[in-house]
């Protein structure tokens, strides 16, 4: 497959989309292209997804508005929306995974030292490094700063970190995760915290998968047992990881952006073309045509918005609402024997995570409300 132009600056978004369209229809037909999986890669296509990121790699299309010195695209943020578009309408994964060339990748392009942009970026975007985050524990999720995982400071700089981390995805294959961990007991609970990038294959780890209701295993359970961490995995400051973890939420939320609307645009049709033709409930028609609707506002939304930090929670908020609402109208539709179907199951059992994952709708509800329209905070 060929490169993408030499000269990424230059290039038209109309010629890029076309550009995409084309290389994504070969990678389909060839069989490289791997299937789109949304948030987490499911453990079956982790081969197939591992090496797609190699060929996107080698097209010119791995980290693509990553700076071009540290082996990415160097292109522009719409050329990358661009990219997630065409992927979602060819449903295709846009690379191996989120956690690894959205979370790690923009965070060490933005906190990193030039050796961390060196040692992670280019190999990252080359597949050879699967990310995991380990950011949640039992005891902290929508109240992470309550994390209690500890690294303390050691006299070669390094930290010996102990504790526990929950529902990480993705955590059994992964090379490296961002972690965060408490480094200053003493301080205010948000300044205490650092941010590192953690060797998964260190001595004292340990990690479990966990079984969801969908039957897979995507996520886990990770233990620490005196770790001993090396100095250069701090990513920023000590105690300011903070805001690095910050920027990362963001990012996180800020994916569910215009591919999710074309997705779930898809998913639209498709229950649109099931309903026609046949007896349609009343309520059931009144439910499709209100969700056709909303996703119009949520994709209006989306470009009025354009890539403004304030939209992401909004974008997440709607996307994985509207999301297990369509899944809901589809078993309905479907009857029974749908539910004997596993494409359709799966997706069903699967959506109410994502209404959690990345930071929970009430808490999407509550960002909005306190920090994009100025109500008064809720009691914490
Ligand atoms: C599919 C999936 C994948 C995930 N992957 C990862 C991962 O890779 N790495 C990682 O670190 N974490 C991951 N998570 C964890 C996720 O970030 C947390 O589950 C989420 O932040 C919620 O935290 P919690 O589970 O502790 O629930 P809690 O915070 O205990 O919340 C329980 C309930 O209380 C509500 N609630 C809590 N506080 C408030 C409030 N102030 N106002 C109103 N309601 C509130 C919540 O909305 C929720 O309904 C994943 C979760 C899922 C479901």
């Amino acid at each position: 497959m060929a490169a993408h132009s030499t000269d990424p600056a230059a290039l038209d978004p109309t010629e890029f989309r076309h550009e995409v369209a084309s290389f994504l229809i070969e990678a389909l037909s060839d069989g490289s292209a791997c299937p789109a999986f949304g948030a987490i890669l499911p453990p079956e296509h982790h081969d197939k997804a591992r090496a797609w990121q190699q060929t996107l790699s080698e097209a010119g299309f791995g980290g693509l508005h990553w700076p071009t010195d540290h082996g990415g695209g160097g292109l522009s943020t719409e050329h990358s929306a661009i990219w997630y578009e065409e992927c979602a309408r060819h449903r295709v994964a846009p690379y191996l995974n989120l956690q690894g060339i959205v979370l790690a990748g923009e965070a060490i392009i933005r906190s990193g030292t030039d050796d961390q942009k060196q040692r992670f970026l280019p190999a990252t975007q080359r597949g050879e490094i699967l990310w995991c985050q380990l950011f949640s524990e039992p005891g902290a999720g929508s109240d992470l700063a309550g994390l209690a995982s500890s690294a303390v400071e050691q006299a070669d700089g390094g930290y010996l970190l102990n504790g526990q981390k929950v529902w990480s995805s993705n955590a059994q294959f992964a090379e490296f995760g961002i972690l965060l961990a408490r480094t200053d007991p003493e301080a205010p609970r948000h300044q205490g915290i650092s941010f590192f990038l953690l060797d998964m294959n260190l001595p004292g780890i340990e990690v479990r998968p966990i079984k969801q209701m969908t039957g897979d295993e995507e996520f886990c359970e990770v233990f620490f047992d005196d770790v001993a961490v090396p100095p250069d995995a701090l990513l920023g400051q000590p105690g300011q990881g903070w805001k690095v973890a910050m920027d990362v939420l963001l990012d996180e939320r800020g994916a569910f952006g215009s591919a999710g609307v074309i997705s779930l645009e898809q998913e639209l049709d498709a229950l649109a073309t099931l309903g026609r033709g046949r007896e349609m409930d009343a309520v059931v028609t009144d439910e499709l045509s209100r969700l056709v609707a909303q996703g119009q506002s949520l994709k209006a939304l989306l470009q009025r918005l354009g890539s403004a930090p304030h939209a992401a929670p909004a974008a997440k908020l709607l996307r994985t609402e509207m999301s297990t609402e369509t899944n809901r109208l589809a078993a309905a539709m479907h009857g029974a024997s749908g539910m004997l179907e596993s494409e359709q199951t799966d997706r069903l059992l699967y959506s109410p995570g994502m209404r959690i994952a990345g930071g929970s709708s009430e808490i999407q509800r509550n960002i909005i409300g306190e920090r994009v329209l100025g109500l008064p905070r809720e009691p914490r």
